[in-house]
């Protein structure tokens, strides 16, 4: 997926707390904001991070929720071409539909409900997004983890991992990344996360323990849940307090399904503009230009490769990228 907001420096942050500093005593409920995502015909995604006032939970880095959207006949669907990341993994998981994905590892696949699809950037890499013909409902949610150090400048990566479905005190949970409830799932991570499906019956309450070093969000698909003492929406996100070590979640008068997103503090300052995952002004300049470069072998030969690795030749077009601001993005810690 490839950020689109007309105003695309999407934030500088850091592992801070809201006073600069603190730890986090209270619920952040963070509303989402609607953002077109790709051309004039572009499906609507639901975006809860980042925000102003939150730049991540453990080291996940964006959240976007989307649909069920049926797809028209004529009507886009998904239809992203190929874009870069940098510094960052994307997880797409989806409840509907089946996307094609394409990337610069050489990765050709087929995303589908309930089969978790992790890409991992390193210092450079390119995918395309499409929803296969056969797709009448678009239905999930594209996440992206931040890079640490150790692993930010490494080699571009892709892999698939269908989770267990696990039947816990009435819920179905799937853990598709991390460690839970007594089950990991395979796919490498680089801070200790954890990312999970749980379907909840109507008016039912499941408790499951969390690790207290960790920061949890719980992202609402479907229904509407109370955690901790806060009724939260579909599309809309719930970070807990920190230091919980037990995640309650209450159902209302329907079945909920919601994502339980969390890990370890991220503790490294980041800046993120576009579709990339920076650490400084500089680096984020750098790989535009490294894209642009790309872009531009693209329209002139109809192929390209360099940092972002060779383009697959299914691609006709690529996306540019936008104008960077007229100000330095700096970094918070
Ligand atoms: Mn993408």
């Amino acid at each position: 997926m490839s950020v689109t907001e007309r105003n695309p420096v999407l934030s500088e942050g850091g592992p801070a707390g809201p006073d600069g500093n603190g730890r986090r005593d209270e619920p952040q409920v963070l509303l989402p904001r609607e953002v077109p995502l790709g051309g004039p015909r572009a499906m609507l995604v639901q975006r809860t991070l980042p925000q102003r006032r939150r730049s991540l939970i453990g080291a996940w880095c964006f959240l976007d929720h989307y649909g069920p959207h049926d797809v028209q006949p004529g009507s886009a669907g998904m239809r992203v071409p190929g874009h870069p990341h940098i510094g960052l993994q994307t997880v797409t998981w989806l409840f509907e539909g089946e996307v094609e994905h394409r990337d610069t590892a050489g990765t050709v696949a087929v995303v589908k409900p309930g089969e978790v699809n992790l890409m991992t950037a390193g210092a450079g890499v390119a995918h395309s997004e499409y929803s296969t013909p056969a797709t009448t409902r678009v239905h999930g949610a594209q996440l992206w983890v931040a890079l640490p150090d150790g692993a930010r400048m490494g080699d571009r990566a892709f892999e698939h991992f269908v989770p267990e479905v696990l039947q816990v005190d009435g819920a179905e949970v799937r853990v598709f990344l991390g460690s839970w409830l007594g089950v990991t799932a395979t796919p490498q991570t680089y801070t200790r996360l954890l990312g999970a499906e749980v379907r909840l019956p109507a008016g039912t309450t499941w408790r499951a323990p969390l690790d207290p070093d960790d920061e949890v969000g719980v992202l609402v698909d479907l229904g509407s849940v109370t955690v901790d003492g806060v009724r939260v929406e579909r599309s809309q996100l719930i970070a807990l307090p920190d230091g919980r070590d037990e995640l309650v979640l209450e159902a209302h008068d329907e079945p909920a399904r919601v994502l339980v997103l969390g890990g370890e503090p991220f503790g490294e300052p980041v800046v993120m503009w576009w579709n990339f995952v920076g650490r400084n002004h500089d680096e984020i300049v750098a790989a535009r230009a490294d894209w642009q470069r790309q872009v531009e072998a693209q329209r002139t030969t109809g192929h390209a490769d360099g940092r972002f690795g060779p383009h697959p030749d299914a691609w006709r077009d690529v996306l540019p990228a936008p104008e960077l601001p007229t100000v330095r993005l700096k970094p918070r810690s």
